[in-house]
């Protein structure tokens, strides 16, 4: 039996835990998934296991590139060690293509490429639906200084084009995505990190050839089984042995 530990918060897809040494948190990938702020949901065997190795691949990338993150390391299948941060309340999201909100609110096809990469901010709170809001607001209203929100930027365009390329290399389009930044404090100072997930959660990836969706729209959209979108992102990035395809779970047969 694992020991007991402290819950430091839980999530609609992941649950933060008190980590072995201070400043240090246990981040465990769930099989839950949730669309539409919640009103769609279901458990898909085997997506957290999923996540936790893809979090880990892309977070350690971008480390060899030099951008910060708060990951560790991963401790097992499901769970990461990561730096405990103070959470920016806000998604960051990069677009290169039109999808999803923005291709309603604008009613530009979806797929249409962009004429540059475009960052956006949502204010992070369920109850208001993450709304989408100036830069201005940000910094008006505290959430972040001019200074971390030029910071936030960079890392963003950073991370769009590491992303953008590890995609790219294996036939997959990154149409968009979303991070979340946090604060690690240093006395007086603090350094911005890339925190929570890099994940098919939280992107949009398009296999270049067949237009296949590979990321949560297959759930949000009803589009065929996530588990496999998934296990082929892995499986590409040979973050999966290419052998391995996703098995549902034993059932107990009486
Ligand atoms: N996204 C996310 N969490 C959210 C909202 C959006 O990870 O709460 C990601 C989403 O997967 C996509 C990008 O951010 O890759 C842009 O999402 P969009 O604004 O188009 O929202 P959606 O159409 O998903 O509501």
């Amino acid at each position: 039996m694992a020991p007991r530990r402290k819950k430091i918060y839980e999530g609609k897809a992941k649950i933060l835990y008190e980590g072995p040494e201070p400043g240090t948190l246990v981040q465990y990938f769930k099989d839950d998934a949730t669309a539409g702020n919640g009103a769609k949901k279901d458990v898909i065997d085997g997506k957290g296991v999923l996540n936790n190795r893809l979090s880990e691949f892309f977070m350690t990338g971008l480390g060899q590139i030099g951008v910060p993150t708060h990951f560790i390391r991963r401790l097992n299948m499901r769970e990461q060690l990561i730096r405990q941060v103070e959470i920016i309340p806000l998604e960051v999201i990069v677009r290169n293509y039109a999808a999803g909100s923005m291709s309603t609110r604008l009613g530009i096809e979806e797929g249409t490429q962009l004429p540059r990469p475009i960052v956006e901010f949502c204010y992070k709170d369920d109850k208001l639906n993450d709304p989408l809001v100036p830069e201005e607001y940000v910094v008006a209203f505290g959430w972040a200084s001019q200074q971390d929100l030029d910071d936030i930027v960079a890392l963003a365009l950073r991370v769009n084009d590491f992303m953008s390329g590890v995609m790219l290399a294996v036939g997959i389009r990154l149409v968009d995505f979303k991070i979340e930044i946090g604060r690690i404090w240093d006395g007086d100072f603090h350094r911005l990190v890339v925190a929570d997930e890099i994940s098919p959660d939280s992107c949009r990836l398009w296999d270049i050839e067949t237009g296949r969706k590979l990321d949560k729209d297959v759930f949000r959209r009803d589009l065929g089984s996530l588990a496999d979108a998934y296990t082929e992102v892995a499986r590409r990035l040979g973050v999966l042995p290419s052998n391995v395809t996703h098995r549902p779970k034993p059932t107990l047969i009486n």
